[in-house]
């Protein structure tokens, strides 16, 4: 059973993504930063599972996810690489860290003590259930009884991360637990897609006095890292050992920021025409009744619609294409259906529509339907349905 309305997504176009970005930052002189690929929030849309896979053949160095619920749906797939989990564990249940193998991120005093907590109860043997579906662990937890965390430092976005100017008051709790190992420290930027503003550098300041003051507070990471794709574009020096790209993977550069790196958009939302019909002047279609027309027009029905995750500010902004033509979406973007413009042209039930992607010499890309609307890629990305399939394009076939 396949409906109309499908999203391709092209895991051979992450994997040059991959190798662009990768090519980007090897530099003549000393050794590149590796990649942590993001493919939080469900590979930003594309599917995490077979994303991941994707990455980590491609040679990513580690994933991250925002979740252990996340992380765990990456091992289920398979995922051998060392998975980041970004979230705060506070209050969550820690049994997936051990049990699937991740490496959390100490962002708050109260994921450190319980972090350590369920560590010390793992040491002393408490077993805590077992997951039949478990692939073989790496052994780098296994070997110590020490967990492995990245330490989270708030530098500025005022988020998650312990404040940067407060350290000597937080860290050396954490640092005399023997049960916990921070492997490494990192930050984020909350401007690094603003080129002219000024917190970007301070934030990257702030960063290197705290990992320059870390040995004195007993902590002695081996790795920092604190780019993600728009930081990693704009600034060499917010390298450090690993970046964090997510958006760039998906082919897609953070507006407003221009770049030269050759990406392929990996994702394209398709459909197919269900409906064409005319409509006499004065009539509107949809809710609202909107797109009122003067003179006769043809409008096309396509089945999808914001419950597979179109926004309703398309209607009277954003394209689709169809015979390789832009039209207008009109009228209202419904739950299930969205209407088109296509007077004058030769269009039947069956004709495809692309919502997002290539057609003919036509292209609508997700940062125009993104701008067109006043929101940002990342949001449309995450929002395409659960009830819209995705196909897998490897190797030039496509499966399901
Ligand atoms: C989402 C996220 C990233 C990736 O951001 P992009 O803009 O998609 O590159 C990197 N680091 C953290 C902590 C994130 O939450």
């Amino acid at each position: 059973m396949i409906r109309p309305t499908v999203a391709r997504v092209d895991l051979a176009a992450i994997e040059s993504n991959l190798g662009e970005i990768q090519r980007f930052l090897s530099t003549p002189a000393g050794s590149a930063p590796r990649v942590i690929a993001v493919v939080k929030a469900n590979a930003y849309g594309h599917g995490a599972s077979e994303v991941g896979l994707a990455l980590e053949r491609a040679g990513a160095a580690m994933l991250a996810c925002a979740d252990i619920e996340e992380g765990v749906v990456l091992r289920r797939a398979g995922v051998q690489i060392p998975i980041l989990v970004f979230g705060a564990l506070g209050i969550s249940d820690l049994d997936g860290v051990f049990e699937y193998d991740l490496t959390p991120t100490i962002s708050t005093p109260t994921a450190a003590e319980n972090l350590a907590a369920a560590a010390a109860k793992r040491a002393k043997g408490v077993r805590v259930g077992s997951d039949p579906t478990l692939t073989p662990l790496s052994p780098h937890s296994a070997s110590s009884r020490r967990l492995r965390c990245h330490l989270k430092i708030d530098t500025g976005m005022n988020r998650l991360g312990f404040r940067h100017d407060n350290l000597a008051r937080t860290l050396p709790e954490i640092a005399k637990s023997e049960y916990l190992q921070i492997d490494a420290v990192y930050t984020h930027f909350a401007t690094a897609d603003e080129p002219e503003h000024p917190a970007f550098n301070e934030q990257r300041e702030r960063f290197e006095r705290v990992c320059a003051a870390l040995p004195s507070l007993g902590i002695t990471p081996t790795f920092r890292h604190a780019a993600n794709s728009a930081a990693l574009l704009r600034d060499e020096r917010v390298w450090y050992d690993f970046v964090r790209p997510g958006l760039l993977l998906y082919g897609i550069v953070p507006p407003p920021l221009a770049s030269t790196l050759t990406l392929r958009p990996a994702l394209s939302l398709h459909s197919r025409i269900v409906h064409v019909k005319g409509m006499r002047a004065g009539e509107g279609t949809g809710y609202g009744l909107r797109s009122v027309a003067d003179a006769p027009r043809t409008i096309a029905i396509v089945p999808a619609g914001y419950a597979d995750g179109l926004d309703r500010r398309m209607a009277g902004h954003a394209f689709m294409l169809v015979r390789g033509k832009r039209v207008p979406v009109v009228g209202s973007v419904c739950m299930d259906m969205t209407m088109i413009d296509v007077t004058g042209m030769d269009v039947a039930p069956g004709d495809e529509v692309v919502i997002v992607g290539q057609q003919g010499d036509g292209e609508i890309g997700m940062r125009e339907v993104a701008a067109a609307i006043g929101t940002i890629p990342y949001e449309l990305l995450c929002r395409v349905g659960t009830r819209i399939e995705r196909h897998y394009l490897a190797a030039e076939r496509f499966s399901t």
